[in-house]
């Protein structure tokens, strides 16, 4: 069944493993503002190029454009009954224009779920993870890694570690959720849509949490 979700939680709280497996379940097209960014920036675009100076700092990339970037990617035809996305919103002005461009076709999203991760633990999984430069989907070294070392089990593309997922980038990405996004949790909580989940249990576990939580 095809749903609009809005995935929420810390760098390495799992979104990215969980969007891809609900998106991959039916809910909808899988977007992930991170990855769209690590695209342009693969491709050489201007836009990639400003990201990068943002990424880099763990900081976020300004509102404007990352809000033009999502509402752009969500109008293709693969978005058009349903979506998960994986890390946007993730301001109070994403929120709310996202909320803006939903009310003018008449809907609004589904739910908002939050997954919740230790910080100790977030370390250690942002420490490990390797990404598909192909499909970009998440591997860690540890917790899930690849059937063959540095190969994609899904596409065969090369595995990579990302330059932001070095420690004192993944600090300032922490304290940048902290500031910026948590609030969003009062936000969609206002709303009646947040729901949250164990993210400390195993991806099966917390696929199968999140499903529940809007009822997939
Ligand atoms: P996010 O998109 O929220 O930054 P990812 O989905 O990329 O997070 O996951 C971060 C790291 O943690 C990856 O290396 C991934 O393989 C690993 N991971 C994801 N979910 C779990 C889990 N439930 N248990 C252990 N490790 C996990
Ligand atoms: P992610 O892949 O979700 O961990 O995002 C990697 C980086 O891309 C972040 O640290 C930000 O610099 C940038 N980014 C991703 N999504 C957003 C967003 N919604 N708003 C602003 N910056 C973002």
């Amino acid at each position: 069944m095809s749903s609009r979700v809005v995935l929420l939680g810390p760098p390495g709280a799992g979104k990215g493993t969980q969007a891809s497996l609900i998106a991959e379940g039916g809910a909808g097209a899988h977007i992930a503002s991170g990855d769209l960014f690590r695209k342009h920036l693969g491709e050489g675009t201007e836009l990639g190029a400003l990201a990068k100076t943002y990424m880099d700092k763990g900081e976020l990339v300004p509102d404007d454009v990352t809000i033009r970037m999502v509402l752009e990617r969500m109008e293709e035809p693969d978005a058009r009954d349903g979506y998960v996305l994986d890390g946007f919103p993730r301001t109070l002005e994403q929120a709310k224009a996202l909320d803006a461009a939903l009310e003018d076709q008449g809907r609004g999203i589904d739910a908002a779920l939050l997954i919740e991760v230790e910080s100790e633990e977030l370390v250690r999984r942002l420490a490990g993870r390797w990404i598909c430069r192909r499909c970009q989907a998440p591997y860690h070294e540890a917790f899930s890694p690849p059937r063959t070392t540095g190969c994609c089990d899904s596409c065969g593309g090369e595995l990579y570690q990302r330059d932001d997922d070095k420690p004192d980038v993944v600090r300032a990405r922490l304290e940048t959720y902290e500031r910026q996004t948590a609030p969003l949790v009062g936000y969609y909580e206002s709303q009646g849509k947040l729901a949250r989940v164990n993210g400390q249990q195993s991806v099966e576990r917390v696929t199968e949490d999140l499903e529940a939580a809007f009822g997939a």
